[in-house]
């Protein structure tokens, strides 16, 4: 519920409504603005009801927040959310490129395919050290060797740095050595690691299941913010439909719906959404279009020799003309690249 007090109402009227709201057992939020103060309630609707808020004289009007996810969603926060990846600010006016290897294979490769990438524009260092494989026999990731890498590598070229989460016994070692959690899809709904990752105010890029509906995804954003960590990015990366030419389909129906209900930037993976090093670029620029709030890009110094998603990453020439070719579409989108900074 959402309590929006009367612009005559005075810092100890808010109080007593956040005070009541809390000896219930909900979650109060306080949102004081230029004109009035709103109030948001979290928790059992008829345990609100019961409060009766709306005889309070200081009280103008009393809106439910419809949609299941709360925190998350426009109705209580209408303004976009900007998130600090390091340095990098993600969200509202500022596109945001996030690129680098699907895994970190060794400190030559990412030093190398980091300094390309930052050449060609990008700010944030992808790159995976724990990798959710679907063959067990597979390369699975240097582990804390590859985060201590990643650290070394975003300190060398100037870069803030993004890895996957998989594991809450992780968690010190990633925040430590890397600027944001990356939740992978395969882990959307492991509740205990969404809720650990909640715990801690670290940037968290939230990537969409395999198959999970944007409900799903928005309920799954809803637990970090609900237990304590508002800086949520969501990632639209794919999902498994009955189409089988492409690795995933890439839903950017998500994105334009996730920008009108929630106050959360949105990323775009046009690499895992696609799977096809060719279609990385047009789904890109697909993605700026719809107003998605950044990209994450896989890049590899050299595609071939890549352990893991070889087939979609780009070389540093294609990651680079990509790079210009979306500064037009970034700029008609209304927000700004800072290219000349990286230009040369
Ligand atoms: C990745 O980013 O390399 C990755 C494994 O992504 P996803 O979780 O979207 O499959
Ligand atoms: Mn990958």
């Amino acid at each position: 519920m959402i309590i929006i007090l009367k612009p005559s109402a005075t810092k100890a009227d808010a109080q007593e409504i956040l005070n009541k709201i809390e000896e219930a057992g909900l979650k109060p939020l306080h949102m004081p603005g230029v004109e009035r103060t709103v109030i948001g309630a979290l928790g059992d609707e008829r345990v609100l009801q019961s409060l009766h808020f709306d005889n309070y004289p200081q009280v103008e009007h009393l809106k439910p927040v419809l949609s299941k996810y709360k925190l998350v969603s426009r109705e209580i926060y209408p303004h976009d959310t900007v998130i600090d990846v390091g340095n990098t600010p993600v969200g509202g006016d500022r596109f945001a490129i996030m690129a680098g290897p699907c895994a970190i294979e060794s400190y030559d490769q990412l030093l190398e395919t980091a300094k390309q990438v930052k050449a060609a524009g990008a700010t944030v260092l992808r790159g995976g050290a724990f990798k959710p494989r679907t063959s067990p026999y597979s390369f699975q990731g240097l582990g804390v060797e590859g985060l201590k890498i990643m650290e070394q590598v975003g300190k060398e070229v100037g870069m803030d740095t993004i890895t996957e989460i998989m594991d809450v016994n992780d968690l010190d070692d990633v925040a430590r050595y890397t600027s944001a959690f990356q939740i992978g899809a395969r882990n959307m709904q492991n509740y205990t690691l969404l809720k650990a990752v909640g715990e801690t105010k670290h940037p968290v890029l939230l990537k969409r299941g395999l198959s999970a509906t944007i409900e799903e995804l928005l309920l799954a954003a809803e637990y970090i913010v609900a237990t304590g960590n508002p800086n949520v990015m969501i990632c639209e990366r794919g999902i498994r439909t009955f189409e089988t030419a492409t690795r995933n389909t890439l839903d950017l129906n998500a994105v334009a719906f996730i920008k009108e209900k929630s106050h959360l930037p949105v990323i775009v993976d046009p690499s895992h959404g696609t799977g096809v090093r060719t279609l990385v670029g047009p789904m890109a620029k697909a993605g700026v279009a719809c107003g998605a709030d950044g990209l994450i890009i896989e890049s590899h110094r050299n595609p071939r020799e890549s352990v893991s998603d070889a087939a979609q990453a780009l070389s540093a020439d294609d990651f680079s003309q990509l790079m210009q070719q979306l500064i037009p579409f970034i700029k008609a989108s209304g927000r700004t690249y800072k290219e000349v900074e990286y230009a040369g």
